[in-house]
């Protein structure tokens, strides 16, 4: 990433790798990802012909979203050495958490159908490998206009449940209700994996997981939504009216097994967010300290006068705690899939997040003036780390849910 990094010792062809991966970020998704940031209407972001779509090709063309599905449905998830997977993730993170997280949630449903042994899913993730131009575009559908927290945290109040519902009738699903307007890529995915209710009776511990094409009939989109940061993500509501989905498309459909894995989603979630906001982190960082050797004021580089020796000290020691939190965790967690660390997860999320804000935050402090100008990466680094305080979870929320798994 930058000079003043530790080599970690991962293999040549690891390195080879994370080459062409920083190559991408810095040379397609950094400048598509400030292209995008400043078109004013969400519309447009998603229009043919825009940038956007280069970063969905190159990320495909490099094989990136093939790395968490075995080699038996064409993946590479056998391939790679892990920590490979995580120096990509924070590379991405690096270059633009926005396009990062719509990147990775595009691989979702597809990840998720490739741990199904059934002839459908085994398919639909073949498919999914096998699309080098972003034809196919996953999202995760599972926040609701009336509950946001309400997911995060589960629990036993029965007055509180999902307001899509799945009802099976024969051989299909009927589903009913409205996944809200902050599920990334809701208006461009083709593919949801989707949270509904099944016995309402339950509350939210009623719950029945699907995986879904979104092109049937009964479903539509609201529009892009605007917001204050990662506005290159894509956002937006999806709803569904008496759409009807065969029977098998409900990959989970017992209440009491989601409830028994559902720490595994929740590490797995919050820990690809502990690595794309850690580095966010570092690039704020490094803004920071380019920009501090090169500004004179006081007739020095403003680097030489010592509280911004001190605040660049502070801002580099966050960021490389949560970039090693997060490294540590990550391993952790990919080694032990099936009984992951759910509060090393959380925590690392919190960490990286309010340490990507803090040091962005700083690193405007440094820019002066320009750090709130739209001509330098700060304010927007800043707006993005932002975001990810609740993005996938509000920390607060997240951290008390966290709790139960200690
Ligand atoms: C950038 C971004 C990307 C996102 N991507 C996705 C996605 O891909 N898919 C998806 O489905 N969702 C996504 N979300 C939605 C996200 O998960 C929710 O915004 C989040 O869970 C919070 O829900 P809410 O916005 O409805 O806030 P609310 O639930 O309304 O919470 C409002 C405030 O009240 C507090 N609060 C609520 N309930 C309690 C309680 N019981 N006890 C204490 N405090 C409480 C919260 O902590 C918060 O501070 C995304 C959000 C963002 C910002």
């Amino acid at each position: 990433m930058s000079g003043h990094d530790i080599d970690l010792n991962v293999s040549p062809e690891t390195k080879a790798v994370l080459r062409e991966v920083k190559r991408f970020g810095m040379e397609v998704m950094r400048p598509a990802g400030i292209q995008l940031d400043r078109l004013a209407d969400p519309v447009d972001v998603i229009a043919q012909g825009s940038v956007l779509w280069d970063v969905f090709k190159g990320f495909r063309a490099l094989g990136l979203h093939t790395m968490q599905i075995p080699r038996a449905c064409g993946g590479l998830a056998e391939e790679k050495d892990p920590m490979a997977a995580i120096l990509i993730a924070e590379q991405l993170g690096y270059a633009d958490a926005g396009l990062a997280i719509s990147m990775g949630v595009s691989c979702m449903p597809f990840n998720y159908a490739a741990m199904f042994p059934t002839p459908e899913m085994q398919q639909l993730a073949r498919d999914f490998c096998a699309d080098r131009d972003g034809r196919m575009i996953g999202c995760w559908a599972i926040t609701e206009p009336d509950h946001g927290t309400d997911w995060s945290l589960g629990g036993g109040n029965l007055k509180c449940g999902p307001s899509v519902k799945a009802v099976l009738q024969g051989n299909e699903y009927i589903i009913n209700g409205e996944k809200s307007a902050w599920v990334s890529n809701g208006t461009i995915a083709t593919h949801a994996l989707l949270h509904v209710s099944l016995d309402p009776s339950r509350g939210m511990q009623g719950q029945g997981l699907a995986i879904i094409p979104l092109d049937l009939p009964g479903i539509s989109r609201g529009k892009p939504l605007d917001k204050m940061g990662q506005r290159p993500l894509n956002q937006g509501s999806i709803i569904f009216e008496d759409a009807r989905i065969p029977k098998e498309y409900m990959v989970i459909p017992y209440p009491d097994f989601i409830n028994a894995s559902s720490g595994q989603g929740l590490a797995m979630v919050n820990g690809g967010m502990a690595i794309v906001f850690a580095g966010l982190a570092k690039a704020a960082f490094d803004e920071a300290y380019a920009y501090a050797r090169q500004r004179v004021q006081g007739g020095v580089p403003i680097i030489e006068h010592a509280p911004i020796k001190l605040k660049l000290m502070k801002m580099f020691e966050r960021a490389e705690a949560a970039r090693a939190n997060a490294r540590r965790m990550a391993l952790y967690n990919l080694a032990n899939p099936l009984a992951p660390s759910v509060v090393h997860a959380v925590a690392a999320k919190c960490l990286s997040t309010e340490t990507a804000t803090f040091v962005a935050s700083e690193a405007m402090q440094i820019f002066g003036g320009y750090g709130l100008a739209r001509e330098f990466p700060i304010e927007k680094m800043y707006r993005d780390a932002r975001a990810s305080m609740i993005e996938d979870g509000v920390n607060d929320a997240l951290a008390m849910k966290a709790m139960e798994y200690m």
